[in-house]
């Protein structure tokens, strides 16, 4: 399997899970930019990291995947989140990525940016500053673009000034510039013919899923509705700049039931490349099985 793109099928459409590159979070200890367990109880964290072969005290840093995904029918291609862009030396990958797939820019018809985080919207415009596909019509939740656009309050977020900043500076940057390409949406509405919009909220404002339902098959793309495979087992575990906790625990709750019950394929963003797998139920909770 290569590391940076993964085609699958979901009914009759065509798709790609497909890398923007990896991020190192350092240790919570060193610099509190993103914790993903915020609210954990320190000595039950300790204790699920060792189950996952994760030992805190040599844990230096979290490489964290950013996948994309491509929905494709024919000519028609969907783009969900354009990933980081230039944040990090290791991220910006998703453009070389698509190319190698055969798709341009200019082929991309529609972006579905899940919420406005600079991982999910970092690519949306190129080195100068223009929107990085140029043909595309950008859909997203109109609370988020709200949120992101007037002067966003960040106060209840657990992470450092110089973080917010860059939550700030990236989104004033990469919103900006696509304002004239955009539809707002306020409910759950059909994007393309079985490409529906999901409402998700809690990680941000206005974050959201995106289902995909093809001839029997189901794909549901579920973002950062959780951000690592720890988050289905303990779904009351937060991360550092979740906006709503509660929200973050409804939101789950709904998605990955669903998910279960209909024994959907489901995509996160940050799983392990692909990101993609099953949910299974746990006891009061849920288990990620990779595909
Ligand atoms: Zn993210």
């Amino acid at each position: 399997m290569s590391s940076e793109s993964y085609r699958f099928d979901v009914g009759s459409y065509e798709c790609i899970a497909i890398s923007d590159g990896t991020f190192a979070y350092p240790h919570p200890s060193k610099n509190v930019f993103i914790n993903f367990f915020v609210n954990a109880p320190q000595d039950r964290l300790g204790r699920v990291l060792r189950d996952h072969n994760i030992v805190s005290e040599q844990w230096e840093e979290y490489v964290s995947p950013y996948i994309c995904l491509i929905i494709s029918k024919g000519q028609d291609h969907v783009l969900v989140d354009t990933g980081a862009g230039n944040l990090a030396p290791t991220t910006g990958r998703l453009i070389p990525n698509l190319e190698a797939e055969g798709i341009s820019p200019e082929d991309i018809d529609a972006v579905i940016l899940t919420h406005g985080h600079p991982d999910h919207i970092g690519g949306n415009i190129d080195s100068e500053g223009k929107p990085a596909f140029p043909n595309a019509r950008y859909v997203m939740w109109k609370d988020e673009w709200d949120f992101w656009t007037s002067d966003p309050d960040l106060s209840g977020l657990k992470i450092d000034d110089h973080g917010k900043e860059i939550l700030v500076k990236v989104a004033q940057n990469a919103l900006h510039p696509i304002r004239d390409r955009l539809e707002l949406i306020e409910r759950e509405v059909e994007i393309r013919p079985g490409i529906s919009a999901v409402s998700a909220p809690g990680h941000t404002p206005g974050h959201m899923a995106v289902s995909v339902v093809s001839d029997n098959a189901q794909l549901l793309y579920i973002s950062d509705t959780v951000l690592h495979p720890i988050h289905l087992e303990q779904p009351g575990w937060c991360s550092s700049v979740a906006f709503d906790p509660e929200k973050v625990m409804a939101s789950r709750l709904r998605l990955l039931s669903k998910a279960a019950s209909e024994k959907a394929l489901v995509m996160a963003t940050h799983f392990p490349f692909p990101g993609l797998g099953y949910i299974e139920k746990k006891e009061e909770a849920w288990k990620w099985q990779p595909i």
